[in-house]
């Protein structure tokens, strides 16, 4: 039997699920989180997240990355890893999470069958930490997840890293070294326009990137979503040079070859981060729609997404990041 096949409305195949498992979060970080946002109280259970995967997985997806809001706020997380991981048809699963609780929690979860998992660091100076993600955001805390994570042995450890002007625009280098010294690929990310902060274009975090010291070359490593990739020489790099991830929604081709879909917090489908159609999967979960029905709503709601998103667009009034998840 031929392996099912979703697709878009241009063309492009979606293999790859972002499911966020609740828009409650620890931090508060200024350019995702507006501090006066309604938080939902109701999540997709761990039963509906195990059926959902399952019903993405046979429309055709094979990847999917569990994020939020917070994940690791969720008690029951080492169980919906372990259900995505056996789901028929999913080869990978992966984690976005801001480290606070990765020091108990990476062993377990790669136990459970968790293959990668993503990190938010964006400063290695404390009080600059908390100034940008809250009073909650401990760097030791981060710092110890981080190495269990590599202790851990998961496929990849990355280090997601929003670049914003005039807060931590000035250790870019400092960040890629630490991220090679703990064995984990930092990738810099353009700031979106879902909160606070004046983005640096890629263009420029490059540039910081050769004046704070590296010698960056071109690399044509690609991994399951928009990153582009380069390889950093110098002083901190591995022998043979170290991979930095560049992610730039706004002024490169985020959205070319696009490959994802999302499931927001509030159970409902986003088929585009910078859309506003919704289709909640969550009232048909709980409707009593059988899982074909569900199957036809997800293919038909990808039919509607555009070409690109139009997050720059004046009046477009985004949904928080912090629900989306990212
Ligand atoms: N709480 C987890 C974390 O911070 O990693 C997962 C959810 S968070 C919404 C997912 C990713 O989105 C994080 O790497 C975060 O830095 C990034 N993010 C949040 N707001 C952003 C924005 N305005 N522009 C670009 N990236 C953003
Ligand atoms: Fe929370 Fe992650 Fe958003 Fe920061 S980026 S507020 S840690 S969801």
């Amino acid at each position: 039997m031929l392996a099912p096949i979703l697709q878009d409305a241009q063309g492009r195949t979606i293999s790859y699920l972002r499911l966020s498992l609740t828009d409650r979060c620890n931090f508060r970080c200024s350019y995702c989180s507006p501090l006066a946002m309604e938080q939902h109280e109701d999540p997709l259970s761990r039963p509906e997240v195990a059926r959902l995967t399952g019903i993405f997985a046979r429309l055709g997806v094979r990847r999917v990355r569990l994020t939020g809001g917070e994940p690791t706020l969720r008690r029951d997380l080492v169980e919906i890893v372990r259900d995505v991981a056996a789901s028929p048809g999913i080869d990978e699963v992966a984690l976005t999470t801001n480290g606070q609780a990765l020091a108990e929690l990476a062993g377990p979860l790669r136990a459970a069958g968790l293959t990668r998992v993503n990190i938010s660091l964006d400063t290695l100076d404390p009080a600059r930490l908390q100034a940008l993600s809250g009073r909650a955001a401990s760097l030791p805390r981060i710092t110890a997840g981080i190495a269990a994570a590599f202790a851990a042995g998961f496929e990849a450890v990355k280090l997601n890293v929003v670049v914003v002007r005039g807060v931590n625009d000035g250790e870019l280098a400092a960040l890629a070294r630490f991220g090679w010294g703990h064995g984990a690929i930092v990738r810099f990310i353009e700031l979106m326009p879902f909160g606070q902060g004046e983005p640096v274009p890629l263009a420029e975090v490059r540039e910081r990137l050769v004046a704070q010291g590296l010698r960056l070359e071109p690399d044509a490593t690609r991994g399951w979503g928009p990153a582009t990739h380069m390889r950093g020489f110098g002083e901190g790099a591995p022998a043979g040079g170290g991979l930095l991830g560049f992610i730039g929604a706004m002024t490169e081709n985020f959205c070319e070859g696009c490959n994802r879909v999302r499931v927001a917090a509030d159970g409902s489908l986003r088929a585009c981060l910078g859309g506003r159609e919704q289709v909640s999967l969550k009232a048909l979960l709980r409707d009593g729609t059988p899982d074909e029905a569900i199957g036809d709503e997800i293919r038909a709601a990808l039919m509607l997404k555009r070409e690109k998103h139009e997050m720059g667009a004046p009046g477009n009034r985004l949904l928080p990041m912090v629900g989306t998840g990212g």
